[in-house]
């Protein structure tokens, strides 16, 4: 038993939510103090697992009335970490047994779900019915609905496609985000996000979990797309190929359906190993729609493109491109192939990065030099680095978004991991410095965000997280100002 909480805590979480799913047990918190991550996860006193969000309301009455801080948790998939709280005193709630998809709304096109939900599952029963929801890149077999939209989806392409959310305040109020019952108490269905009143659902997407607990959520769905295309062309200049993505952003919207994704030579040696040396620029555009025509012309229009500005196709990459286009898109599917490619490199240093396509060029370099000489100090050190990753694709017109990361051998070697751990703050301070603001909104780097805010956002910020969650019980701690 916990040496801070009393039986009767205990007690009044169980009498919410049954004995069996409360406990604080040591066997059973210790697991909770990891995560997918190398920054770790959170020391918890006692591991609540709600199934409604009438108990979720309920338990944050309770402990609001206490003041005791609760730390929220969905696949506990962060790159930077989970929430600390209060470590040693968090009640924290592990939302994934709130696992359930209520509603495929074939004439509406949405899927209604719990929010604890792994993506990968919502994902397949989507598909089971014909229904796709655009999820890209990340690792649907671990991520939950609710992690997903509070931690990460400003980059994940997922935000403008939540029509609602029901998300549950400090206090127990039930809040229904607008354009359906939330306000207009006589329609049932969720169909439209804007409607009725402003965009709170925008207010509590990326919000780390701060300002309230995600128990549902209404997705935009589309009809799944099963012809895909992909051609590849090599540039000898990242110039050329910005060209390529500006045209290419200019005709067509690059997500969900035209994405193009530039590739840098250390990516490319682990696609091609037996290439030898590769030192161009990769542009991948893949086309996924309904129709083999519609696919082909959109392709040829791609070519055109690619080859007006001096693009090149050699058979290798033609051949990758008939393997992509034969794959059927794994994003759609449970197993992330390109996770497994990742997880075999070795221990990953994620260095992602987030910029306004406007002056792209110079920034790209000063941190590609960047890793560099980070990479020469590893060296020095006598650690293996394995290979490096270079990736960008447009997540819409304005903006590129991308990564540089670094592989390590040695995976288990503490002084390789605190090596990679430094390498992924410094260059997340550096990046800062040149303007980049990364996706994720969670862990370390939710602090290293707020640590740039204007004092206009960090004003309202503050506003609103005092006035959503007076007594601060709601992922305490997090967005705190790194210290300079
Ligand atoms: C190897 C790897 C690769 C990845 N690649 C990508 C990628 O390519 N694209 C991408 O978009 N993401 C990627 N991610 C990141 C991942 O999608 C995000 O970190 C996501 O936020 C994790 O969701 P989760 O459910 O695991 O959340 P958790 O890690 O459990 O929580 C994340 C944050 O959300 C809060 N939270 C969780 N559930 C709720 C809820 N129901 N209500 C309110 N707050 C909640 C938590 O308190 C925490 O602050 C990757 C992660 C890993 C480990």
């Amino acid at each position: 038993m916990a040496q801070n909480y009393s039986q009767e805590l205990l007690k009044a979480l169980a009498a919410i939510v049954g004995e069996k799913y409360v406990t604080a047990d040591p066997i059973a918190t210790f697991p909770y103090s990891y995560d997918a991550s190398i920054f770790g996860g959170t020391e918890a006193a006692i591991i609540v697992r709600p199934g409604s969000t009438e108990e979720v309301s309920q338990i944050l009455k309770l402990a609001n009335r206490l003041k005791v801080p609760v730390v929220v948790r969905g696949g506990g998939a962060s790159i930077y970490g989970q929430p600390r709280g209060v470590p040693g005193k968090n009640v924290l709630l592990d939302m994934t047994r709130m696992n359930q998809v209520i509603r495929v709304n074939h004439d509406s096109m949405t899927v209604t779900a719990q929010c604890g939900i792994i993506m990968g599952k919502l994902q397949t029963a989507c598909k089971r019915e014909g229904f796709y929801i655009f999820a890209p890149f990340a690792p649907l077999h671990i991520v939950s609905l609710g992690g997903w939209m509070s931690g990460v989806a400003g980059g994940a392409g997922l935000w403008p496609d939540i029509v609602s959310i029901t998300v549950v305040l400090a206090d127990g109020t039930v809040v229904k985000t607008g354009g359906g019952p939330g306000t207009n108490i006589h329609q049932p269905i969720y169909y439209n996000r804007n409607l009725g009143g402003p965009d709170f659902a925008g207010l509590f997407i990326g919000d780390g979990g701060s300002f309230g607990i995600k128990t549902e959520a209404t997705v935009r769905i589309t009809k799944f797309p099963p012809v895909l295309r992909a051609t590849i062309f090599e540039f000898d200049t990242l110039e050329k190929t910005l060209e390529l993505v500006k045209r290419h952003v200019e005709r067509v919207n690059p997500h969900p359906f035209d994405p193009i994704m530039v590739f840098g030579p250390g990516a490319m040696k682990h696609f091609m190993p037996d290439f030898g040396e590769v030192t161009n620029f990769t542009a991948q555009g893949m086309m996924q729609g309904h129709t083999e025509a519609e696919m082909d012309v959109k392709r040829d229009i791609f070519n055109a493109r690619a080859e007006e500005l001096g693009g090149t196709r050699t058979p290798m990459l033609d051949a990758m491109a008939d393997a992509m286009a034969a794959s059927g898109g794994a994003e759609s599917e449970m197993t992330m192939d390109w996770l497994a490619l990742f997880n075999a490199l070795g221990l990953t240093a994620w260095l992602p990065f987030t910029l306004p396509r406007e002056g792209f060029t110079r920034v790209y370099y000063q941190l590609l030099d960047w890793r560099t000489k980070r990479l020469e100090e590893a060296a020095k050190k006598g650690f293996v680095c394995c290979g490096t990753w270079e990736f960008f694709t447009p997540s819409d017109a304005s903006s590129l978004i991308g990564e540089m990361d670094a592989f390590f051998k040695d995976t288990e070697n503490p002084e390789v991991v605190a090596f990679a751990r430094n390498m992924m703050r410094d260059f997340q301070l550096y990046a800062r410095q040149l303007g980049s603001i990364d996706v994720y909104n969670q862990g370390f780097m939710a602090d290293m965000n707020a640590t740039y805010w204007s004092p206009g956002f960090r004003s309202l910020f503050q506003t609103i997280k005092a006035s959503l969650d007076p007594n601060n019980i709601l992922n305490p701690g997090l967005w705190t100002p790194l210290k300079k």
